[in-house]
């Protein structure tokens, strides 16, 4: 079925949006949108044509650069479109040297949640079609009423996805871009779930593309159902799915992306067998790119698949690119907060001092030390871990802490992962940088330390003192 909608809709849907596009080019009435920053994002040929400049060269010059040159109508201002309303008037220019009256229509561009993005106009002349108009003004309000119109569908057309009505990829894209440079502005948190239907092929498989299709367009009702206003879905590709979070740290996405998982299981969106989603999550990380963020969220979602399906994976916050090199300009340093600790005086000392450790390690790593300075240091951690991992468990022994065994079997997981990584460093040339973040400040830090342990601490309130200590 995605390949019959490949190739019997999307020429038919192009085809309409060239024509639509086509409407707007060759419109005899003016057009035009500005960005916030006032500078012109589209003119048409006739906007060009009265300015005597080039269409294509209008985008990114500024409206009052423009408007300011000799013999230009000012009344072809657009203007701010952040505060304004749809609003109409008629106005006068002198063009060459004649007066002309043009009926103008300015209006706001909103984004999906409403913010205005940009403004635009469309100006008719007035005086043009007289003798066979009986009403100028009406005349010309019904033709900016059609081109409204035909924007709106054109904008439809290009933005959506036409199954599921949810955002495509363009949109994305283009808002990404938006909530990316906000949050680079004032600081704002912002955040990216992937979602990915779970064995998609064996539904179409088993009960056939239509059913698959009304799937994904009940899929994407229920997670629609369940975000905030200020939330999107976009239809990435066949079964996977975007949901962009704006003003949303890492840890309150997780439980959005907790929320849709349990959600859509319980939705039983085919009642002939169970769907549900993996999804995978990554916060924005100041300076990367588009795709460098959907790439660790895409990642995050591939890891959710290989431990088990249904389930959230979040991507840590990676100072590093793949290859090694630092991205941003965060200091890159574990930060030990308050909310870690546990109440116990000793296991409180041995985590802040496992952050220490774990901080002498990356500080080594990043400043380049001789290699045996950061092997060094690396034995350090992997014996501190392990003592402290060793303790831990004789605590848990002592408290009677119900989920011990569970705890102590992740400890062997998390040391064998320590030693494998300690092994490669000491045989490989190159020194696997970016792995060596993401155990200490994921794997160890966020997910153990910051994670399972919290969940032992409230044993831990009446500890026998001999445990304690
Ligand atoms: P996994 O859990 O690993 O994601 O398994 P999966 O079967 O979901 O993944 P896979 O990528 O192998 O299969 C995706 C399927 O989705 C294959 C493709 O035919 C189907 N598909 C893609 N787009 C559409 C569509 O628009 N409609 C329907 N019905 N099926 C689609
Ligand atoms: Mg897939
Ligand atoms: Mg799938």
């Amino acid at each position: 079925m995605s390949e019959t909608l490949v190739t019997t809709e999307t020429p038919a849907r192009d085809a309409r949006a060239s024509l639509l596009h086509s409407l707007v080019a060759q419109s005899p009435a003016l057009i035009a949108i500005r960005g916030n920053d006032g500078t012109y994002l589209y003119a048409n040929e006739a906007f060009a044509q009265i300015l005597h400049i080039p269409a294509e060269s209008l985008p990114g010059r500024h409206e009052d650069d423009v408007l300011r040159t000799a013999g230009a109508p000012r009344v072809l201002r657009i203007g701010n479109g952040a505060s304004a309303e749809v609003t109409h008037s008629e106005e006068e220019a002198i063009v060459g040297l004649r007066s002309r009256r043009f009926l103008i229509t300015r209006f706001p561009l909103r984004a999906g949640d409403g913010e205005i993005i940009a403004a635009g106009m469309i100006a008719t002349e007035t005086g043009a079609r007289t003798g066979t108009i009986a009403n100028p003004a009406e005349y010309a309000e019904a033709r900016h009423a059609e081109l409204l119109h035909a924007l709106e569908q054109m904008e439809r057309l290009a933005y959506t996805d036409r199954l599921t009505g949810a955002w495509n990829r363009r949109h994305l894209e283009d808002a990404a871009l938006l909530e990316m440079s906000r949050a680079e502005r004032h600081g704002h948190s912002v955040s990216l779930l992937v979602l990915d239907v779970d064995h998609f092929k064996e539904i179409n498989d088993q009960l056939g593309h239509a059913v698959g299709d009304y799937v994904l367009v009940e899929l994407v009702r229920c997670i629609r159902s369940d975000i905030r206003r200020a939330d999107t879905v976009t239809r990435w590709g066949g079964e996977e799915f975007v949901v962009l979070a704006p003003d949303t740290a890492l840890r309150e996405a997780e439980q959005l992306a907790q929320k849709l998982c349990a959600r859509v299981a319980e939705a039983q969106l085919s009642s002939a067998r169970p769907v549900t989603i993996s999804v995978g999550v990554a916060e924005y990380h100041s300076s990367e790119g588009f795709e460098h963020w959907l790439a660790r969220a895409d990642r995050a979602m591939y890891r959710a698949k290989d431990s088990g399906r249904n389930r959230v994976v979040s991507d840590p916050y990676s100072a590093f690119a793949s290859d090694g090199t630092r991205l941003g300009s965060s200091p890159v340093e574990l930060v030990w907060r308050d909310s870690y600790r546990s109440g116990n005086a000793r296991v409180d000392h041995q985590h802040r001092q496992l952050f220490e450790h774990a901080n002498r390690l990356l500080h080594a790593v990043i400043s380049h030390a001789p290699r045996a300075e950061v092997l060094e240091a690396m034995e350090v951690l992997v014996e501190d871990i392990t003592a402290h991992f060793a303790e831990e468990e004789r605590l848990h022994d002592a408290i009677g802490y119900p989920a011990r065994v569970a705890h102590a079997a992740e400890h062997e997981h998390l040391l064998a992962q320590a030693t494998r990584l300690f092994e490669r460093a000491r045989q490989d040339t190159e020194l696997p940088i970016a792995e060596v973040f993401q155990f200490l400040a994921y794997d160890i830090v966020a997910q153990h330390l910051v994670g399972a342990d919290r969940q032992y601490f409230p044993y831990l309130e009446t500890p026998p003192a001999s445990a304690a200590r």
